[in-house]
C-alpha cells in the first residue's frame, strides 16, 4: 500500500503542496484531479523519488521510501509525451526495464509478447516506435511500464496529447487493463471525464490541498465547495439569503426562492451558496424560480436552456428565446456548499 503523509513542497517560497496525505490500497486506482499548475506532476515526481518534499513521507507498506532510489521503488511511470526511446523498436522499448533486471532473453521474449497482447499490440514488436500513431505510442509506453511488474503505476496526463475519439477508446482500454492487471495506480489529470472513468476514488487538488475525495459519484453529487462545484461544472452555483430557518430551508436569490433540505443548521439572514442541479427541473406556472430565456441548445437528452440571470438547465421542451419562464426545482437537486 502506498501512503503519503503530510507532503509539503514549495518553489521560490511559494507553497505548491501544502500537506497532502492519502493512501492507495491494493488494486485501487486513485485519480488526482486538479487544474493546470496545481502541483499534480510535482506530487507524482515526489512519489517516484525524482523530487524531494520539504516535509512529509512517502511510504510503501509502512516503510519510508526516502532512502530508496527511483529505480528501486518498483513504480512504473507513463507520461503525456510517451518518452519512448526512438532508436529502439517496440519490443526493445518494452523490454528495456526487463534488461535492466538482468532477465534471460527467453524470459524477456515471453513477457514482452504477453504484455503486447494485453495492450492490443500483438505483432507490433518489430515496428519502429517513430512510425506509430500517438495512441499506439502511448500503448507502448504503458506496456513498458507494465513489463517490469510494477507494484504501482503512475500516469501523468497520459491521454492529453490524443484527439477525443482516441482518448475515449484508450480510456476504456486503460480501465480494462488496470482491472485485469490489478496493479494499483495513481493517475493525474485535469480532465474530469478521464478521472471519473478510471477512478475508484477521486481526489480534488486545489491550493495545495486535497479539498475533496470520494467515489466519482460522491464527488460529483456533493462537491463540498464553490470552487469544486465550479471546477467540476456540477451544476449552477447560486448565492442567496436564508429566509426560513427550519427544514425545508428557503433561500432567496436573484432568480427566485429555492427550497431545499439539508443536514446543516441554517439561520434566517445567513448567506449561503447553493449547488442547483441542471436536471429534474420542470416548467410550471407556480414555479418560484424564474428567468428570461437567452439561449436554447438542442442536446440528445433535452434542451439546454440558458437564462439571462446566468442559470442554465436541461428541460424536456424548448421554451422560446425572450420568454420569461417559471421553474420548479426538486429539493433533492439542491445542496448547500
Ligand atoms: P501540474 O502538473 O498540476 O500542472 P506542476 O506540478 O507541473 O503542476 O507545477 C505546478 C507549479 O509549480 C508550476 O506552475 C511551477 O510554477 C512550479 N514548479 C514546478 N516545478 C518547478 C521547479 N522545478 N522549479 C520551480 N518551480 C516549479
Ligand atoms: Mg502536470
Amino acid at each position: 500500500m502506498l501512503e503519503l503523509i503530510d507532503i509539503h513542497k514549495s518553489y521560490e517560497d511559494q507553497p505548491l503542496l501544502d500537506g497532502i496525505s492519502f493512501t492507495v490500497a491494493a488494486g485501487e486506482t486513485v485519480c488526482l484531479l486538479g487544474a493546470s499548475g496545481s502541483g499534480k506532476s510535482t506530487l507524482l515526481r515526489i512519489i517516484a523519488g525524482l523530487e524531494t518534499p520539504e516535509q512529509g513521507q512517502v511510504c510503501w507498506d509502512g516503510q519510508d521510501l526516502a532512502p530508496v532510489p527511483v529505480h528501486q521503488r518498483g513504480f512504473g511511470l507513463v507520461f503525456q509525451d510517451y518518452a519512448l526511446f526512438p532508436h529502439l523498436n517496440v519490443a526493445a522499448n518494452v523490454a528495456f526495464g526487463l534488461k535492466m533486471q538482468n532477465r534471460t532473453d527467453d524470459e524477456i521474449d515471453l513477457r514482452v509478447a504477453s504484455i503486447l497482447e494485453m495492450v492490443n499490440l500483438t505483432g507490433f514488436g518489430d515496428r519502429r516506435v517513430t512510425d506509430l500513431s500517438g495512441g499506439e505510442q502511448q500503448r507502448v509506453a504503458l506496456a513498458r511500464a507494465l513489463a517490469i511488474s510494477p507494484r504501482l503505476l503512475m500516469f501523468d496526463e497520459p491521454l492529453g496529447a490524443l484527439d477525443r475519439s482516441l482518448r475515449e477508446q484508450l480510456m476504456d482500454e486503460l480501465r480494462r487493463i488496470l482491472h485485469e492487471s490489478g496493479v494499483p495506480a495513481v493517475y493525474v489529470t485535469h480532465d474530469q471525464e478521464e478521472a471519473f472513468t478510471l477512478a475508484g476514488r477521486v481526489l480534488l487538488l486545489h491550493d495545495g490541498s486535497i479539498v475533496r475525495s470520494g467515489t466519482p459519484e460522491q464527488v460529483w453529487s456533493d462537491p463540498g465547495s464553490v470552487w469544486a462545484a465550479q471546477f467540476l461544472d456540477a451544476g449552477n452555483v447560486v448565492s442567496g439569503i436564508v429566509i426560513s430557518s427550519t427544514s425545508p430551508f428557503q433561500v432567496e436569490t436573484s432568480a427566485g426562492v429555492f427550497e431545499f433540505r439539508c443536514g446543516h443548521a441554517h439561520s434566517a439572514g445567513e448567506k449561503v451558496n447553493l449547488l442547483v442541479s441542471r436536471r429534474g427541473v420542470r416548467q410550471a406556472a407556480h414555479g418560484r424560480v424564474s428567468g428570461v430565456v437567452m439561449d436554447v441548445i438542442f442536446r440528445q437528452d433535452g434542451f439546454k436552456v440558458t437564462l439571462e440571470n446566468g442559470l442554465d438547465f436541461y428541460l424536456p421542451d424548448a421554451p422560446r428565446i425572450g420568454e420569461k419562464i417559471f421553474l420548479t426545482v426538486p429539493e433533492n437537486g439542491i445542496k448547500c456548499l
